[in-house]
């Protein structure tokens, strides 16, 4: 069916190839010139019929030899247009015969003007001939014009044919632009969805990770501070038992919205682990780093949660760290800040600790006490 298919279609444009590449126009101007010769020299006889002198049939003469040079024009034309030469092959023996003809009305013309009363018979030939023209040069006529309107039918279908290409081509476009659109789209909820926390909304450990080394490579190169915040919330086990698990989503959901409202846009806010959350401060020195821990903790501590109509309250406590141009690893970091946070935990919960790269265990805004177990 294939070959079929590529047959035909080669088939078609090698005819349309042919039918393209042909100009009617002069073709047509000769069979036109041609047919006028047929009045013309009409025209001629009856004057030399009438008058059979040398002016008369030099006049014959002139108008046979314009005719005959149409004639072979037309012939020359036809041989230029293998279709057409070939869709009027059965004119063929009417052109030679009218060729013959014309040779004959020469000879005929000159016997006449010696001897008149051949003057009739020269009058049929003419008939004859007139007769001939008539209908070969119209036959021709109607042929040029069927080409020509094959012509123009191709032209109309190669134009569709590239119209339904240029749409064709736009189509699929279109199609491609919305599939690669479809898979940025999928790509970036996947890599959403990879990086972030289901319940809270936050970024995932796995990001803080890839951001942190980032954000301290910069730190570093710029020589600037960058602080840590690990906050872990007080007894939230009894929230879950008291209250039930669906209220201590709520609240790991409220709290997650307190980070956010107080954090800065260039701040990283993760949920690193079932109530733990951590702030990545970038360009933050240690006393901002606190206030911001301070403003959290103060925060979360008065804001009046309610579950079911039920009254709870939750505080959190914080552990903050700070580089001071980011020379510390990521890992140092967080160890650092755990360590502040357990300190926040021994010392009573519901409070800020910091300890910094330089000093071991520092303690902000409270009293030192000896390290509890942390829960
Ligand atoms: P501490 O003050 O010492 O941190 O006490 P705590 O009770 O907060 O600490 P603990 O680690 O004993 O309890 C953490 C609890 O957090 C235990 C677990 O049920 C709860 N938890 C962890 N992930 C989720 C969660 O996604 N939803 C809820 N509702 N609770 C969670
Ligand atoms: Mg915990
Ligand atoms: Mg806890």
């Amino acid at each position: 069916m294939a070959i079929g298919t590529a047959l035909l279609v080669g088939y078609y444009v090698y005819s349309a190839r042919q039918q393209l590449g042909a100009d009617y126009t002069a073709l047509v101007g000769d069979i036109v010139r041609a047919q006028q010769t047929a009045p013309q020299l009409n025209h001629a006889l009856e004057s030399f019929i009438d008058e059979p002198f040398g002016l008369h049939l030099r006049q014959i003469h002139h108008t046979l030899w314009l005719s005959e040079q149409y004639l072979e024009h037309v012939r020359h034309g036809l041989q230029q247009h293998p279709q057409l030469h070939r869709d009027t092959a059965y004119l063929e023996g009417d052109l030679s015969l009218l060729g013959e003809q014309l040779i004959e009305l020469e000879a005929r013309a000159e016997a006449a003007l010696v001897d008149r009363s051949l003057l009739p018979e020269l009058q049929r030939l003419s008939m004859d001939i007139e007769a001939t023209m008539a209908w070969a040069y119209s036959e021709l006529n109607t042929a040029v014009h069927s080409a020509a309107g094959r012509q123009r039918l191709i032209m109309q279908r190669l134009s569709w044919a590239v119209t339904g290409l240029v749409l064709a081509v736009m189509l699929i476009a279109l199609t491609l632009l919305a599939a690669v659109l479809h898979l940025q789209r999928q790509r970036n909820t996947l890599k959403m969805l990879m990086l972030t926390d289901e319940l809270t909304g936050l970024y995932n450990r796995r990001h803080l990770v890839d951001a942190a080394s980032r954000t301290l490579t910069d730190a570093q190169r710029h020589q600037q501070p960058i602080s840590l915040l690990l906050l872990d919330l007080d007894y939230f086990k009894h929230v879950n038992d008291t209250y039930g698990h669906p209220a201590g989503d709520d609240v790991l959901r409220k709290v997650s919205q307190q980070l956010c409202n107080i954090s800065r846009a260039t701040d990283i806010v993760a949920r690193i682990g079932g109530e733990e959350f951590c702030l990545l401060m970038p360009n933050t020195p240690v006393d901002d780093a606190e206030n911001v821990a301070e403003r959290i903790r103060h925060a979360i501590a008065i804001e009046p949660l309610t579950h079911l109509d039920r009254h709870l309250q939750q505080t959190v406590s914080i552990g903050v760290t700070t580089s001071l141009n980011g020379a510390q690893s990521f890992q140092q970091l967080y160890s650092l800040a755990d360590q502040a946070l357990y300190q926040a935990k021994a010392l009573g919960r519901n409070r800020v600790e910091s300890v910094l790269p330089t000093s071991p265990v520092s303690q902000t805004n409270e009293t030192h006490h000896p390290l509890e177990e942390r829960g």
